[in-house]
């Protein structure tokens, strides 16, 4: 039998098979571009697409294609076949360097924001080095970045490399300040956790709500919820049990380290968590791991929900981030460490942190910020849309002391010296018990809890690296300048505390108290995509991208109006789904079964029997009715009048304020009735047969 390890990344043209199938010298420069960040000339690139080729035709492959992540939430490729005819009429297989390092997709079919209008149309897709080649459905998939032709990124891979180089940067800065030796790179790590859920096909299909918007639109409670935490860590029923395991599997082929699997708290509701790995490939691996996620469940006669709120009233998925800083010489920063030297620059990194949520939150709240993550967002599951830090009391307590000028040792009384002063070793396991937080320190690393189940994982780490690399930019512009060092950096760490501790909050942030205390301390709560994109555009965020070199003023602006109109158009596909699923399938409903219930009523009558629970359920049932239509017309006449020429924050407002009000108003109605009609005239599966559909 093989093992895992006999096929993990088998189909990956990883390192290992480079360096065994590359002379010497090619493997060195691309060794380069990958580490060093060294441009590969085209001759090397000749020779390792030309490798790169044999090794996918021997596994089957004969096509390739660029492989990007436009602005559409999902990735897009463009196969190739490698043939190449010959002047006897055959054809060879070719691929060439050039065909390797860029492509030239046509861009104008894709969200550019504007970008397009004042640029060209065409757009190139250009070899990401660092993440690697890899086989699916025969085809070699060359991961890329996608940009338009004036070099404007119009993807999602581009940023978050940029921001990437942008933190590395600073932290050397620090990293040399504290004398860290034969330390040459720093990367920024994530490890995405994907929750996800899984309905059986059959029923997916009767809901064209799950089919067109990824969620339901409506759907009255069923009896049994997850009230009885009965599902979290419970056995995985052999359906879901068979598809995790060819998941697994062909994740490990794509060289994905898929770790952990487990139910998660709703029914039907699991979760995939890789091992962590660079931000860059992380993001390419999530979006795989989606990806397949959805195909396979197709496979398996199931359909994979990965929106962020496929039910109400049930928890929604999200996508936790855990976020950390690691250097090549192998130090996770984030790690307490346990000597004194280690301990101050680990306080350092922490308050950095710190500083950059209570600086940035917006820019945080923004990355998450999307109609389906507004459903979860402070929905008493999910953190709120207030951006805050969860320490944990002993590191809290720390701090506290650190503030004060005292000692880091509770029980001492010696003045505050990091440089001397030993941190206690604090388990790991006691400082993650809070998950209602949006933002973690659990143990060496940041959780940050509120990305939406269906999101890239790009545009939270654009943010929490740029964010980053700001603060440790002005912590070493001022370590730097310092004539002492020591002194220095005790001081700008208290100083740091003391300036945003603000941020800081261990209780419940699910809490009605938390939102009101957080606004007595300033901080924003940004509660809809809409209210949070207003502040995409200051000038203080404009100026932070651009110090950066993450994004200019044009692709800022571009950002924000994609993702205003996608806002948009998701309510406005939701709102049209749903018309069309009260019009052809509830009303009908609800008026068949008034029909019923009359012809009983008319039937007791000629009997001359009591026909008053008759009378009173078709009154109810005809009050119902009539409001069912009455907001069915409202809601039929805004998204009439939701478009024509206002900018995109006007129109995102107008589809928040009125239609998906409506929706929710016309939801109201649909689920009250649900509860009233016959199961057999109801048109759709409820809620109970979807949840437990998988057995
Ligand atoms: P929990 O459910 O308690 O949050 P999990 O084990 O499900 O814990 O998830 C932890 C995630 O954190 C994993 O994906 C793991 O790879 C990731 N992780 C661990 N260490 C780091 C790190 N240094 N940088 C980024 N991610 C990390
Ligand atoms: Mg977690």
């Amino acid at each position: 039998m093989q093992t895992v390890s006999d096929f993990f990344g088998c189909h990956v043209f990883s390192e290992a098979v480079m360096k065994q199938k590359l002379p010497k010298a090619v493997f060195k420069d691309v060794y380069a571009a990958i580490h060093e960040g060294k441009r590969l000339d085209l001759a090397a690139a000749n020779v390792v697409a030309n490798s790169m080729k044999d090794w996918a035709i021997e596994l089957g492959a004969t096509h390739f294609t660029h492989w990007f992540q436009p602005m559409t939430g999902i990735t897009a490729e463009k196969h190739d076949s490698f043939i190449s005819p010959t002047a006897d009429g055959g054809v060879i297989m070719e691929f060439s360097g050039k065909e390797l390092i860029q492509g030239e997709p046509d861009a104008s079919s894709f969200p550019s924001g504007g970008l397009r209008a004042t640029f060209e149309a065409r757009g190139y897709t250009a070899w990401d080095p660092t993440s690697y080649a890899f086989i699916k459905d025969q085809t070699l998939y060359i991961p890329t970045a996608f940009c338009a032709y004036g070099g404007q990124a119009l993807d999602k891979k581009t940023p978050l490399l940029r921001s990437m180089e942008a933190l590395e940067r600073q932290a050397l800065r620090i990293l040399r300040l504290f004398g860290a030796e034969g330390v040459h790179r720093v990367t920024s790590t994530v490890g995405p956790e994907q929750e996800y859920f899984l309905v059986d096909r059959e029923v997916f299909r009767r809901r064209p709500d799950l089919q067109y918007c990824g969620r339901t639109l409506f759907g009255a409670r069923p009896p049994k919820g997850q009230e009885m935490d009965d599902h979290y860590y419970g056995a995985i029923p052999p359906r879901v049990a068979a598809y995790m395991k060819e998941l697994d599997c062909e994740l490990w082929k794509l060289g994905v380290l898929a770790k952990t699997k487990h139910n998660e708290a709703a029914p039907a509701q699991h979760e995939l968590a890789p091992i962590f790995t660079s931000a860059n490939l992380a993001a390419d691996h999530n979006q795989l791991t989606m990806e397949l996620m959805r195909t396979l469940a197709d496979r398996h006669g199931m359909a994979c929900l990965l929106h962020e709120k496929p039910f109400a009233g049930v928890n929604g998925s999200g996508k936790h981030n855990n976020w950390s800083l690691q250097t090549d010489t192998g130090v996770n920063l984030f790690d307490p460490g346990d000597t004194p030297a280690e301990n101050a620059q680990f306080l350092l990194f922490l308050v950095a942190v710190i500083r950059s949520v209570d600086e940035y939150p917006e820019l945080l709240r923004i990355s998450v910020a999307s109609a389906g993550n507004d459903h979860r967002l402070g929905a008493a599951e999910a953190p709120p849309a207030i951006m805050s830090i969860f320490l944990g009391d002993e590191l809290t307590a720390i701090l506290d002391r650190l503030e004060q000028g005292k000692s880091a040792h509770a029980d001492e009384r010696r003045p505050m010296e990091i440089g001397v002063t030993v941190l206690p070793h604090f388990p790991r396991d006691t400082t993650d018990r809070n998950r209602t937080s949006p933002f973690a320190f659990t143990g060496n690393k940041f959780e940050f809890r509120s990305p939406g189940a269906s999101f890239s994982v790009s545009g939270p780490n654009v943010v929490l690296n740029t964010i980053m690399a700001e603060t440790l930019s002005r912590f070493a512009d001022e370590l730097e300048a310092a004539p002492d060092f020591r002194p220095a950096l005790d001081a700008l760490i208290r100083r740091t505390i003391r300036e945003h501790r603000r941020v800081l909050f261990d209780g419940n942030s699910y809490s009605a108290e938390w939102v009101e205390e957080a606004a007595r301390r300033g901080l924003p709560n940004l509660r809809t995509t809409p209210d949070a994109l207003a502040h995409y555009e200051t000038p203080r965020h404009i100026a932070l991208f651009e110090r950066h070199g993450v994004f200019t003023a044009d692709e800022i602006h571009s950002r924000c109006e994609i993702m205003l109109e996608n806002y948009s158009k998701t309510i406005r596909i939701e709102a049209l789904t749903m018309l069309d699923m009260v019009k052809r399938g509830i009303l009908p409903a609800s008026l068949e079964y008034q029909n019923r219930v009359a012809e009983l009523a008319e039937r007791k009558a000629r009997l001359s029997l009591p026909n008053a629970v008759e009378t009173r359920e078709l009154i109810h049932l005809g009050s119902l009715t009539e409001s069912l239509v009455d907001r069915l017309d409202r809601l039929a006449s805004d998204v009439l009048s939701a478009d024509g020429d206002i900018p995109a924050q006007e129109l995102a407002v107008f589809y928040r304020d009125h239609v998906a009000a409506g929706m929710e108003a016309l939801r109201e109605v649909v689920d009250e009735l649900e509860t009233r009609i016959p199961e057999e005239l109801w048109p759709y599966p409820g809620y109970g047969e979807i949840l437990y559909s998988v057995r």
